[in-house]
């Protein structure tokens, strides 16, 4: 049996220390998950929980250079922690989830902010402003065995060596086990998904020829150059 056209590649993140790789299904990501932002953002974190949009996989960059894209004025940088699932499930108790992570990563969930605002006033998804080519920006994967499961530590990004987003672990509204056991209760998750778990306050505007690094305390750090 043949495909009547070609089947879309397998989309995959390099591990750290293996010389395997990491197949990605969905890729799920946090809305306001601190409270810091949510307030630059203009909303209240008392009020308004954390919620879920997604990209596509194939919307995933490893290669150190992120294309502006088009359509766009006004694109963002948002650091995250990216979590991976070795396990899935529905219904995940809190207390069960990290057992379902296969590790975790450093990300930037690239905005086409214009698009999204306007989105947002006309009460439309979201997909133009988040879900665009090379909007998920990922380094490689670290595997929990090595390094646990991180709860704080500093996460961080630069844009051309000047301070733009700075933040803790510890002040997620959702932590991860809550993140997961959320998601859990909406979507039947399954090995292969990544989770971008938001972004700290700072979040700003890029242009091409900026270069973008950042980090998570204890995971890594990654580099992007605006092309
Ligand atoms: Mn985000």
């Amino acid at each position: 049996m043949g495909y009547v056209v070609p089947p879309p590649a397998v989309i995959s993140l390099p591990i750290r220390g293996s010389e395997k790789r990491f197949p990605v299904r969905r890729i799920y990501c946090v809305g306001r998950n601190y409270a810091a932002h949510a307030v630059e953002m203009g909303h209240d974190p008392d009020r308004e929980p954390p919620f879920f949009f997604q990209k596509n996989p194939d919307n995933l960059v490893q290669d150190g250079r992120f294309p502006y894209p088009r359509r766009s004025r006004d694109v963002h940088h948002e650091i995250e922690l990216v979590v991976a699932l070795g396990e899935g499930g529905s219904d995940i108790a809190p207390e069960h989830a990290l057992g379902h992570v296969f590790g975790y990563a450093v990300g930037i969930d690239m905005t086409r902010r214009d698009l999204q605002g306007e989105a947002k006033q006309a009460g439309r998804p979201w997909e133009v402003g988040k879900a665009f080519e090379h909007s998920a920006l990922c380094g490689e994967l670290v595997p929990a065995r090595a390094i646990g499961h991180p709860e704080r530590g500093a996460i961080w990004l630069d844009v051309n060596g000047e301070r733009r987003q700075e933040g803790d672990l510890d002040q997620l509204i959702w932590k991860v086990p809550e993140v997961i056991a959320e998601l859990s209760r909406l979507f039947a998750l399954a090995p292969g998904d990544l989770i971008m778990t938001g972004t700290p306050a700072g979040v700003g505007a890029v242009v091409r020829g900026d270069v973008m690094r950042g980090g998570v305390a204890g995971i890594g750090e990654i580099t992007f150059e605006v092309v």
